[in-house]
């Protein structure tokens, strides 16, 4: 169910429950304070979701409230997930759905990453 961005954060969401390894999840990458995993239903030959551990419901949440360390390693985290996949150098999408109007259905940000294919205009 598509969820408000600005809700409280629910700790039993399922990146929490994946967090907290209570729920399997194929990493692709792990750091400090972010964590990279494949998409249980890849729309895109690489379909890679990066996370903060931090309990963070959106982007404006995370971009309003994280520390400087956490959104660098995240930042980074995504560079560094696109070039371990191999979708950088080929190229590729990045796309965080932030708010229920833009079909965000977990309430712990998450950036899509997309590649191994050309991609069109847009990725519905
Ligand atoms: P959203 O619509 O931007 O919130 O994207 C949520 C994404 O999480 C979708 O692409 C789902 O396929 C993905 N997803 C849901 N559950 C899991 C899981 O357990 N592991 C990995 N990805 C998941």
């Amino acid at each position: 169910m598509p969820i408000d961005h600005h809700q409280p954060y629910d700790d039993s969401n399922i990146f929490a429950r994946i967090l907290r390894g209570e729920l399997p999840a194929t990493k692709v990458l792990e750091t400090e304070h972010s964590l990279a995993l494949h998409d249980i239903n890849p729309l895109a030959p690489v379909h890679v979701l990066v996370i903060p551990k931090g309990a963070y419901v959106s982007w404006d949440d995370f971009a309003a409230n994280a520390s400087e360390a956490e959104i660098a390693d995240f930042v980074r985290a995504i560079g560094e997930t696109a070039r371990k996949v191999g979708a950088e150098p080929q190229g590729y999408r990045m796309l965080a759905n932030t708010g229920k109007r833009a079909g965000q259905e977990v309430p712990h940000l998450h950036v899509h990453l997309f590649g191994g294919q050309p991609l069109g205009p847009m990725l519905a």
